[in-house]
């Protein structure tokens, strides 16, 4: 491709009932697309997040109407006219019903996330210091740190670690779909700086074993963010997140660009950068942005060269790519205009790109342009969908 706007997109949709809301998107189906809750010819629906009020049960026709709609053929028009057209006889076919659409923005498509390991990328860079989550335990910034899919063979040498720093450790096994522990796999280690904290946090993890929706499993939620230390507007809203996996959450949470730029503090898009261990509510959430000044100043004071290091490759801007590389941009100018990378880092490669480092060179020196809430460089041959500012 060398001219013209990426012709993969995706519309973000709002459903309104009496009493409930939720977001939604209408997605392309591709080879390497995500699972979908509903399914029309080539288009599907994946839920993104519930309002706190209403009961969203009562939306579920929206899926039922959407796999019924007469579309037409998938080789007929171009993809953001097939969205549109189903967009259209969406809301038509559900106004007898009591439900309202409404268009929240179109955007540019992006293949799903990788499932993030705990223990970061191992090739590409990683400025995350690997006990941030144990500084902050140790700070009182949160009473609980939880290390999920930790290998057996790791145990040892982590409960050595934690115990060095008088922290006591709890293994929590891992359980399998019919909630049997499995030896065999991998399992979740819980850290706090006393004993009466890993009790509640073991009983905790129960009762989040049990499926969404069911009684008690939101207020565990909540309680468990708070002693993991997440400001309690970003364990709300995680809680009203369909997917709560790094695909959905992005899409939930990231507002497209132009957007104000953040603080780096609060950067999450790519983990390998990340201070926090939880997704912010919003890019400018102030107790976010307090806790994450709070863990720079706690790592300078033991490791007092990380800070500048951490900061040249964080207060920039993050994107992942329309082939899956997740990148850190210098950018010169703002994105509501043409602006011009200047320097481009690779933080962890994309799957669909044996190339990444040639990739992020030959962005060094092009100007970019915000599109349908992603970038887009002038010749049209590269864009990401997934873009966080971090120059604030
Ligand atoms: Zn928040």
């Amino acid at each position: 491709m060398s001219t013209g706007a990426p012709s993969t997109t995706q519309l973000f949709v709002v459903a309104s009932g009496a009493t409930a809301r939720m977001r939604m998107r209408i997605v392309p189906i591709v080879d390497d697309g995500e699972r979908v809750a509903a399914i029309n010819r080539d288009l599907g629906i994946v839920p993104l997040e519930v309002s706190a009020e209403g009961d969203d049960r009562a939306l579920a026709e929206v899926y039922h109407v959407f796999r019924r709609l007469e579309l037409p053929d998938a080789a007929r028009g171009g993809e953001a006219e097939r969205l549109e057209t189903a967009l259209s006889a969406w809301g038509d076919a559900l106004a007898g019903s009591g439900i309202a659409l409404r268009l929240e923005r179109r955007a540019l498509y992006g293949a799903p996330l990788p499932r993030t390991d705990w223990q970061g990328s191992t090739s590409g860079v990683s400025a995350r210091p690997w006990d941030v989550e144990m500084t902050a335990l140790a700070a009182g910034l949160r009473t609980i740190v939880k290390l999920d899919g930790v290998p057996r063979e790791l145990i040892d040498t982590l409960r050595q670690l934690v115990e060095q720093r008088g922290f006591q450790v709890e293994v929590v096994g891992q359980r399998d779909a019919a909630g049997a522990h499995d030896p065999s796999r991998s399992v979740t280690l819980l850290v706090a700086r006393d004993a009466s904290a890993l009790v509640e946090a073991r009983e905790l993890e129960a009762l989040l074993l049990a499926p969404r929706g069911a009684s008690g499993v939101t207020a565990a939620t909540i309680r468990m963010g708070a002693l993991l230390g997440y400001p309690p507007c970003c364990a709300d809203r995680f809680t009203r997140i369909a997917g709560q996996n790094d695909t959905t959450l992005a899409w939930a949470l990231l507002p497209g660009v132009p957007h104000r730029p953040a603080s780096p503090v609060i950067q999450w898009l790519h983990p390998a950068l990340a201070l926090l261990s939880h997704s912010p509510c919003d890019l400018h959430c102030a107790p976010s942005v307090a806790l994450g000044e709070r863990l720079v100043d706690e790592i300078e004071a033991t490791q007092p060269t990380f800070a500048a290091g951490w900061r040249s490759l964080t207060a920039r801007v993050h994107v992942i790519d329309h082939r899956g590389n997740r990148l850190s941009l210098t950018v010169d100018g703002p994105l509501e205009a043409e602006a011009t990378i200047t320097g481009a880092d690779v933080v962890a490669s994309g799957s669909a790109d044996a190339h990444a480092m040639i990739t992020a060179q030959r962005l060094v020196g092009q100007t970019v342009h915000a599109h349908a809430g992603g970038l887009l460089t002038a010749d049209g041959g590269w864009h990401a969908p997934y873009v966080a500012d971090h120059r604030g």
